[in-house]
């Protein structure tokens, strides 16, 4: 079995991150955080994930064509990569990823925290 290798983001003040609430891995960025509601959170792209085959694409509710992400590290399902969208959205869109905040941890540049993302405006600064 090959060695992963995983992309690290440096835990530090000035960087702020989600891990895997399973294992802790690095997937994604505060600089890719495009919106989040209560139960999701949306990214433009993560890190260090399994992006689920065309053969086992998959249709949501709204007709969007969709592939499970999961950790490359504990396998956990961790949400959803939009694949084919008819009417897309700032991020809702072919490419854009939507996590489950309950399945993720916040680095917020200070501890780990498991609370609501920080807000779009920061997000983009
Ligand atoms: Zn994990």
């Amino acid at each position: 079995m090959g060695r992963l290798y995983l992309i690290e983001y440096d835990q530090t003040p000035d960087k702020r991150f989600y891990l895997c609430r399973s294992c802790q891995t690095h997937i994604a960025s505060a600089q890719d955080f495009l919106s989040s509601t209560l139960v999701n959170i949306f990214f433009e792209k993560v890190v260090n994930v399994v992006i689920d085959d065309p053969v086992h694409y998959w249709r949501d509710l709204k007709d969007r064509t969709v592939a499970n992400v999961l950790c490359i590290k504990c396998n956990i399902l961790l949400g959803r990569k939009y694949v084919e969208v008819e009417e897309p959205t700032l991020e809702i869109r072919e490419g854009t990823i939507r996590m489950e905040q309950k399945k993720l941890l916040f680095w917020n540049g200070k501890v780990l925290v498991d609370e609501l993302p920080i807000p779009q405006s920061e997000a983009f600064v």
